[in-house]
This record gives structure tokens, sequence and C-alpha cells, in this order.
């Protein structure tokens, strides 16, 4: 018998293929194409991607692994992918709420920004904004800032991954005081970091509004040059759009189109007033649209027409925009059921965009929002291994019938309770194992004290 059970075993190592991890949950969802989710489920990884994807039993059967995980209370998903923030601002959390954005903006943030902002500024708060996006769940965001070379350091030190956008503005700021320094400063950057596993560098002029046609061709031109996105700010209020009727008798969307600037792989943030017209360009162009609900629905900016983008299958995203005053958090679970009921509520119609929808935007939409399919946002064989176990263990979570609902109606981003990114662990029982947290916080209220006194 003892024979028989070690030759068995025998056979079976000399069958199994090497895997560094698998991870194991009561519930898989893979986000692939059928939106297959998998009881008893498991994932085997080895080194960056995912080689395995099945039942327990079967990915047992299939490989050995050094290390494994199993949960069986919680839900093994794809990592969520954030698209459109402004990590950095997170020391800025909360510094002047309730406002209309061009106040909150003139007021608020540009001041605090001209007498804050420096490398230092963008680290600590680029670190406090991966630490609350990777304990939240989230494995990819999608960024625009000031120093975004920081930003992009920073995301590898805590093993995000990344779509990091320097912004480029038609005032004096922080990191460049003209266009064109900040078009070479982009420039360099964009060398920087163009082959790197983790970061995709992007050029990201901030909007129509602040920045000259010349630049927004030359923005269009450099990312081009580098294959890298162009990331835009895209009729977030309806003053946006009036403002470009009434100069030049067309909406934005059509205004950037004609400028050529829609003509490659595009991340455009908020897309609130975008009309049937501007719709068509966006899809004809594979434009992709980053819907941030709370923002929108905080700074009253109204509400984008994402039913029909999305009955015209254009890539549409989630998030959480920034931290200072239009949400004021990086939280995707809460804009994952956000946008479900924002549809609803405007639409009359509770099926308007169901959680099916909803976690598909957070996940393989917000990939294809990115041009990042192939590589990330399902649970695939062959894709990078980003994936996030939450736990379902709690009142909140319990009784679950469905856990695609559970996922996006009850859960929490801090029922989040382990992340890896790339085929490493960087959250392990919701502790964050790439950062000091500690130091972190620390410093976050240092920057409090700081901001506070240089704004008297
Ligand atoms: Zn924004």
């Amino acid at each position: 018998m003892l024979r028989t059970f070690s030759f068995f075993l025998f056979a079976c190592m000399l069958t199994a293929a090497p895997a560094d991890w698998i991870w194991s949950a009561r519930y898989v969802i893979t986000e692939d194409a059928q939106h297959r989710v998998i009881e008893n489920g498991a994932i085997a990884i080895r080194g960056e991607r995912i080689v395995g994807v099945g039942t327990r039993a079967e990915i047992d059967r299939q490989f050995q692994a050094k290390q494994r995980l199993d949960r069986p209370d919680a839900i093994l998903a794809p990592g969520l992918i954030n698209t459109h923030t402004h990590a950095a601002m997170s020391l800025f959390r909360g510094i002047a709420d309730d406002l209309k954005l061009q106040d909150w903006l003139e007021k608020f943030i540009f001041p605090a920004e001209a007498k804050n902002v420096t490398p230092d500024f963008v680290r600590w708060g680029t670190r406090l904004g991966c630490l609350e996006m990777l304990l939240g769940g989230t494995t990819t965001f999608t960024d625009m800032y000031y120093f975004e070379d920081v930003v992009a350091e920073v995301a590898k030190e805590a093993g995000m991954r990344g779509v990091l956008g320097e912004t480029i503005i038609g005032f004096p700021v922080a990191d460049n005081k003209t266009p064109a320094a900040a078009l070479q400063f982009t420039e360099k950057y964009l060398q920087r970091f163009v082959n790197d596993p983790l970061i995709v560098p992007a050029v990201a002029p901030h909007a129509l509004y602040t920045n000259s046609d010349e630049t927004l061709k030359a923005s269009r031109a450099l990312a081009d040059k580098y294959k890298v996105p162009l990331i835009i700010h895209l009729s977030e209020t309806k003053k946006e759009n009036d403002d470009a009727m009434a100069q030049r008798h067309m909406s934005p969307t059509k205004i950037l189109d004609s400028l050529g600037v829609l003509a490659g792989r595009t991340v455009a943030a908020h897309g609130v007033w975008v009309d049937d017209d501007d719709m068509a360009i966006l899809k004809s162009r594979g434009v992709g649209v980053a819907h941030c609900p709370s923002s929108n629905m905080k700074l009253a900016s109204g509400v984008a027409p994402v039913v029909k983008m999305l009955s015209l299958d254009i890539a549409v995203g989630l998030g959480p925009d920034g931290p200072a005053g239009s949400n004021n958090d990086f939280n995707m679970f809460e804009e994952m059921d956000l946008a479900a009921k924002l549809a609803k509520v405007t639409t009359n119609d509770p099926r308007a965009l169901p959680a099916t929808a909803a976690l598909e935007m957070a996940t393989i939409r917000g990939a294809r929002v990115l041009g990042m399919e192939k590589e990330i946002g399902s649970l695939e064989v062959g894709k990078r291994a980003d994936m996030i176990v939450v736990r379902t263990d709690r009142a909140h979570a319990t009784p679950m019938y469905d856990p695609i609902s559970q996922m996006v109606y009850a859960l929490k981003a801090d029922d989040v309770r382990d992340v890896m990114v790339n085929g490493k662990p960087v959250v392990r029982d919701a502790r964050i194992l790439t950062l000091n947290a500690v130091q972190i916080l620390q410093k976050a209220a240092e920057y409090r004290a700081k901001i506070t006194a240089s704004l008297k």
C-alpha cells in the first residue's frame, strides 16, 4: 500500500510542472471571455505570469509549487485597475470640500500646489496613495501629476503597476515653467521608463482648455514617438463644453480629433458632457474613457453617458480621480458600487449597469482603456499575475449567493487580505510588505502641518 502511494507521489512529481506560487480560494473570479467563476478554484504562478487556472484539485495535480496560499473563505479576483487619479494629492486630502471645481482649483488647490509641491512632496504623497491603493486591492493605477518620474520611482518601490503621465499645462507649475520645458522633461522621463516591467510612462496634457493647440499636437507626437499613451481630461464640466462651443463652435472631443490628438492610444478622463457624435469619435479612435463617478458626483460635474458608451462597446474603466477634494480617497470598491447605482438612478432602470458590468470596468475593460488587455485585467494563463484575495467572512459579506454581486455591492476595500502584483506578493494578511506604513502616516501628518502653515 505504502509502496503504491510512494509510486503515485513519484509519478505526480514527474508530471507536475514547477510553479512559484499556488493561490486558492472558495471562488476564483476570472473575468475571462466566458466570465468564468470557479468554485474551489486556484491559480498557479511562475515568475511574473499565470501558468494555470482551474479548480484547486486540477491545479494541485498539474503543478508543484514552492509556496502556496489557501484562502477557503475568500474570493480571488483580478487586481483592480484605477484608470484615473492624482496619487500625490493625497497629502491635500479634504483640504477644501463642497466647492465648485473652479473655486476649489483657483482658491485652494493651485495656491497650495504652488507653495508645497516639490519632489519630496510627490514622493511622500505617492507613497501614501500607493499604500492606500494596494491595501484596497488596486494593482494598477493611472496617474497624472508633476514630477511623474518620482511617482514612477515610488510605484516601483511599492511593487505596483502604473500608467504614469507627466502633466503638461499652459502655465508655470512646480516642475516646469513652460510647456516647452515640460515636453523636454517628459521626453527624458519616457526614455528612462519606457521598457520598465511595471511602469508605462505616458504624456499627459492636462486638458484642452489649459493647453495651446501646438502643445497638444506636440504631446501626441511625443507619445507616438515612444509608443506610449496620452492621458487627458475631457469634457469634465459643462463649462468646458460651453466655452469650446462659444469659442470654436465644436465640442472638446471634436476639437481634439481635428487636431489629431485622439489618433493614437488615448485615455480620456471623465467624458461627462460627450454627445452621440463625440461618442462615435471616441469609438472609432479607440479612445479609453475613465469614468469617475465619485468625483463627478462630489463636484456636481454631471453624469457621464456610461450606459450608452458600454452599448457601443467603448473601453470604459473606473477612476477615483483626486483624493484632495473630488472624492476623497482611492477606493475602487466604492467606484464600482457608485458606477452601478449612479447609472440606475439617472436612467430610472435598475438593469442599466449590472454588477457584472461594474466589475468588468474595474478589471478587464479597465485594462482595455489602457491598451493592456493582453497583459492584465483577468486571471488567464499567460497574463501577468496581478490578483487580490478578498475575505468574505465578516457580517456584511455573509451569506454569499453570488461572488460578483458581493464584490460590487457588499464588500469593502478593507476586506482585501492579500495582493500580488507581477508575481510578487505585496500585501499579506492586510499588511503592506513593500512600504513603511508607519513612516508614511507620520510624514503625512508632518505635511499637514506644513501645508496648513503655508496657506496662512
Ligand atoms: Zn483628474
